[in-house]
């Protein structure tokens, strides 16, 4: 049948536009839908970063923080065109983590990944170097490294190589309807055209609860927790191409990363919402975020600073921690109620780790798949 597909993905965010990608170069047939325009939704909301995730060693998530560093080597080594390494600063501080505790967090951070060409940690001197931009409290301080990304781009460079791989990808049409049929699914655009496919895969990122509930009307036993993060764009606070990781005293940390060379982009906050819908900045985080910088550095901000802002929305596993302790991790919810029609549920998640996450859903599905190529290719392939 012509337009019976092997796999169908619903939305094309970076973990959609990852496994369409990784699929098509295994001979198998694909079909992607997203209601809006690839990538613009959380993958284009993100911090912009492809990190381990220093904070999450706080955490306990080694496994995470392992598995990112070593797709931040990956990540940087096929798409080198939008990513930059960067160094970021942590000043020291006090009455937050130790000194012990931080050395002891980046000497994991340097060393969980293996090999990596990116440059270690080490202690620095704050007043010597920054003392222009940071406030004189902060003397000592500590530098790593992490990687800066085109969030946007990432999931349109996927999007590019998957349909150069012969996907069919299709934007601004939303899946209202799918049901499982004899051999597979059938499913149903906002246009009325209907599309069949072997295996669904629900990538819908924060409205994925709202796709397993409304469009496929099936259960999960997973529940998530809708986060909002939101970040504020000023004019460049200060000229060298280096990044903060600022320590709040509600324990949360705050990015100043460098943005299109003439502005700062700080962030996030976390705030609980009810839905993925429309996410935009409250004053309450506006003032948090302008209060995190006046409390670091010598040039003071307001209102009036911020030129722009935009927030995501975090579709978190409730393992019912407090925000910042909720996994990042993603989870996999394999639905197989009839052998012969799969579903895929994909929970959570990062840009940094959408290349391993594709991988091990070709792996998950590898038993309910056609002959295709089972040979991992997408770590050594330039996007
Ligand atoms: C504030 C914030 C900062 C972050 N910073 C970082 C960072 O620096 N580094 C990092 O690695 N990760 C970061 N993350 C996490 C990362 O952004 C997300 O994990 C990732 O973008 C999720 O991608 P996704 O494909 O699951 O979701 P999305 O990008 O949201 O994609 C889901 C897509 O599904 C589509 N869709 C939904 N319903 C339907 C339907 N019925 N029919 C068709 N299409 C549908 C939507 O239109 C959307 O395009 C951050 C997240 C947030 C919120």
């Amino acid at each position: 049948m012509n337009n019976y597909f092997d796999l169908f993905i619903i939305g094309g965010g970076i973990n959609g536009a990852g496994i369409a990608r990784d699929a098509s170069g295994r001979g198998l047939k694909v079909y992607l839908a997203d209601k809006g325009k690839v990538g613009s939704a959380t993958s284009s909301w993100s911090s912009k970063l492809i990190h381990g995730g220093l904070r999450y060693l706080e955490n306990y998530e080694f496994k995470l923080v392992r598995e990112s560093l070593k797709e931040r080597e990956v990540i940087t080594n096929i798409a080198p065109t939008i990513t930059k390494p960067l160094p970021f600063i942590i000043p020291y501080t006090k009455k937050l983590r130790s000194k012990l505790l931080i050395r002891l967090g980046l000497f994991l951070y340097d060393h969980l990944g293996g090999n990596t060409k990116i440059p270690k940690s080490s202690k620095i001197n704050l007043n010597k170097k920054y003392s222009k931009i940071l406030n004189q409290k902060f003397s000592v301080g500590f530098q790593y490294y992490d990687v800066q990304v085109d969030d946007k781009k990432l999931v349109e460079m996927n999007i590019d190589d998957a349909k150069k791989l012969g996907a069919t990808i299709v934007e601004d049409r939303k899946v209202i309807n799918a049901n499982r049929i004899d051999d597979g699914w059938e499913i149903t655009l906002d246009n009325n055209e209907i599309i069949k496919s072997k295996i669904l895969i629900n990538a819908a990122g924060p409205w994925i609860n709202e796709v397993v509930n409304n469009v496929i009307k099936t259960n999960t036993n997973k529940s998530i927790r809708l986060v909002r993060g939101s970040h504020i764009i000023t004019k460049k606070l200060y000229d060298e191409e280096i990044a903060f990781t600022l320590q709040n005293e509600d324990n949360r940390i705050v990015f100043v990363i460098p943005y299109k060379k003439k502005y700062s982009l700080i962030g996030t906050t976390e705030v609980e919402v009810k839905t993925a819908d429309n996410p935009s900045i409250s004053d309450e985080e506006k003032i948090y975020l302008i209060n995190t910088i006046n409390n670091h550095f010598v040039k003071q901000i307001s209102n009036e600073d911020i030129v722009e802002t935009y927030s995501g929305i975090r579709p978190l596993i409730e393992d019912y921690n407090e925000a910042s302790k909720v996994t990042r991790d993603y989870v996999f919810d394999l639905n197989i109620q009839n052998k012969n029609s799969p579903l895929l549920n994909i929970y959570g998640g990062k840009l940094t780790t959408y290349r391993k996450l594709s991988e091990k859903v070709m792996e998950v599905l590898n038993p309910h798949l056609p002959t295709h190529n089972t040979k991992n290719w997408t770590h050594s392939k330039n996007l």
